[in-house]
């Protein structure tokens, strides 16, 4: 069966074709050691559709000029185009307004935002801040070095062996000193998708704000805000479609006005005067200098693309495409799957004994094969299995099975040679 006839026995999806998908991201067509480039590492970046590109190119060559501070015409496109990016993200998510959204350079940004503006301004010598044990490092650090700064302390939710968040122990880590939580929506290295509208509601019913990390969620599954009410919600272009060195910020706007700037400088303020700054409004507050306008500009077409296709259809061919690579390596003899989570999305990450993940990617990268290895930026999360790494295959909207055919094939291969 072809790619494009499983596709069309998908519920709801009888629209969904991949080659056509495929068609629309040039680097798709690209030749990797003489091989057809399978990209199988969208977890740590997703490619681009053409859209985007030529929209990042068009910013350059009819759109360049510095935004907010112009009365020119170029300016005045600009900022048009930058704060109509502003828009879409809104809507994408279904913030309640497009003050709540704070252009960054990315995931990472966003977090330290929220650690050095909210933290700093609220947490106290003897508070508490929940994490979880599968966090990426970008969640793990910023929250570390203020609770270092503040004498506050960082707590862990344990997880369970097939990378499942313990509720119960979850619940247990809630005490009257807990100020904050903030968990992954969607593990990088595991996959698992967490409960988040339960880790929220129960968060809330003891008056403690949640920042979600959706790094790896929003371009696999619709995402509300409202309807969640999380607190802060956080992710990047580069993984979804998008540019790279953009990103957003989503906080609930009582909390943003609340929060002190983050970062000085330009358009960040209202007026200037030696002895005293007073700070715009929201969004501006926590956009210090120059944006980078042509990500935010490359960002909105990202969403207008995902929106084209359909989230609910790239959800769709995204869990067909696991299932059938787990099923694939289900019988491959020596690999084990970490992370068997009910609820996953398209990240599929093993270990096969006896050989190491890098040689594991070196060997497939000859095929054409791109996957990652190593910690995934999760060191805390190989600690749990007890590995030093893992291999990492992860799918996005244009892979096939045919691709996860050939990555099969290079593993079966990969344990002749190595024995
Ligand atoms: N959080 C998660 C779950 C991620 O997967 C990543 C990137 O891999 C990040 C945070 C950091 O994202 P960025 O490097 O774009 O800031």
């Amino acid at each position: 069966m072809s790619s494009k006839e499983i596709i069309s026995v998908i519920p709801n999806s009888t629209l969904y074709d991949v080659e056509k998908i495929r068609n629309d991201f040039p680097i798709l067509q690209t030749k990797v050691h003489g091989k057809q480039l399978i990209y199988l590492d969208n977890a740590a970046t997703s490619q681009k559709p053409i859209s985007v590109i030529k929209k990042t190119q068009e910013y350059y060559s009819s759109m360049n000029s510095n935004i907010h501070r112009g009365v020119h015409a170029l300016s005045q496109v600009s900022t048009e185009a930058y704060e109509s990016a502003r828009i879409k993200v809104k809507s994408f998510i279904n913030a309640l307004g497009k003050n709540e959204i704070i252009f960054t350079r990315g995931t990472t940004e966003s977090i330290n935002l929220v650690t050095q503006s909210y933290g700093r301004a609220n947490f106290q010598e003897g508070d508490e801040v929940i994490i979880s044990q599968m966090e990426h490092h970008s969640n793990i650090v910023p929250w570390q070095m203020i609770c270092e700064e503040k004498g506050a302390k960082l707590k862990v939710i344990p997880i369970n062996d097939e990378g499942e968040i313990i509720f119960e122990e979850f619940e247990k880590l809630i005490t009257h000193k807990t100020k904050f939580i903030s968990v992954v929506y969607v593990s990088n290295s595991l996959g698992t998708v967490n409960p988040v509208k339960n880790i929220i509601d129960l968060a809330h019913q003891n008056n403690i704000p949640v920042l979600l990390d959706a790094a790896q969620a929003v371009h696999h599954t619709p995402i509300d805000v409202q309807e969640l009410d999380c607190d802060f919600l956080v992710f990047s272009g580069h993984k979804m479609y998008g540019p790279t060195g953009i990103g957003i910020l989503y906080g609930k706007i009582n909390l943003l006005e609340s929060m002190p700037p983050f970062q000085g400088g330009g358009d960040m303020i209202e007026t200037v005067t030696f002895e005293r700054t007073t700070y715009n409004e929201l969004p501006y507050k926590f956009e210090a200098g120059t944006p980078n306008i042509a990500g935010a500009i490359g960002l909105g077409e990202a969403i207008d693309y995902i929106s084209q296709v359909g989230l609910e259809n790239i959800a769709l061919h995204e869990k067909y495409l696991l299932d059938y690579a787990t099923e694939a390596v289900a019988d491959i003899p020596g690999l084990k799957i970490i992370g068997t989570a009910k609820e996953k999305v398209s990240v599929l990450s093993f270990v096969l004994d006896d050989v190491h993940p890098h040689d594991i990617g070196t060997f497939l990268d000859f095929e054409g094969v791109a996957i990652r290895t190593g910690h995934h930026c999760t060191q805390p999360v190989m600690d749990r299995y007890n590995i030093p790494a893992t291999s990492r295959a992860s799918f996005a909207m244009y892979n096939t099975k045919e691709e996860i055919n050939t990555l099969v094939n290079g593993l079966r291969k990969i344990i002749e040679v190595f024995g």
